[in-house]
């Protein structure tokens, strides 16, 4: 897919609405979108995957619970990088996984559920490809995975 410049809300949106039929009616998506932010060069079809990944962990962390909560998309700007924020009121990820959780083939799932591949993949989207950081912060009830990307492509 080409580098280009994009813009992230059609972007989720589409995404989104692919995903819409696997989001149950328990959980409530909502858009905190900052319009006035600029379009980004990236690669629109790996930024989707990035996005598919971490709507899918979200979900599945909600579902883990019950199937009810709430997932927050929120854009925004941090320092000069364009902030892709996905927020889930899910059990969160347990301290003692944390540093795991971006290895390849790390997962809590059963077998035949998870890959252990959507964190690990993401990384190498978001960093490798696009220079970009990939956070999270989690307690329970509030897990918040960050994608931060450059605003203007960068010279090598
Ligand atoms: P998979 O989804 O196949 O397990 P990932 O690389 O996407 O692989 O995620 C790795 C692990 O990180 C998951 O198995 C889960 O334990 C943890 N994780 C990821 N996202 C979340 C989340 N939103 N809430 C709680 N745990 C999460
Ligand atoms: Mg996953």
């Amino acid at each position: 897919a080409p580098y280009r410049e994009v813009d992230v809300h059609e972007l989720l949106d589409s995404t989104l609405l692919m995903l819409s039929g696997k989001i149950g009616p328990g959980i409530e998506v909502v858009k905190e979108y900052d319009r006035s932010l600029p379009p980004v060069p990236a690669y629109p079809a790996e930024l989707n995957q990035v996005w598919t990944n971490l709507v899918d962990n979200a979900v599945s962390a909600m579902n883990g619970a019950g199937g009810q909560g709430t997932l927050t998309v929120r854009t925004g700007l941090d320092h000069e990088r364009l902030l892709v924020e996905f927020r889930d009121t899910g059990p969160g990820v347990p301290p003692e996984i944390k540093d795991r959780i971006f290895d390849p083939f790390f997962t809590t799932k059963p077998v035949g559920e998870g890959t252990g591949l959507g964190l690990d993949i993401s990384w190498r989207i978001v960093v490798n490809k696009h220079h970009g950081s990939l956070r999270v912060a989690s307690e329970p009830g509030d897990t918040r995975f960050q994608v931060l990307l450059p605003l203007t492509a960068e010279t090598p």
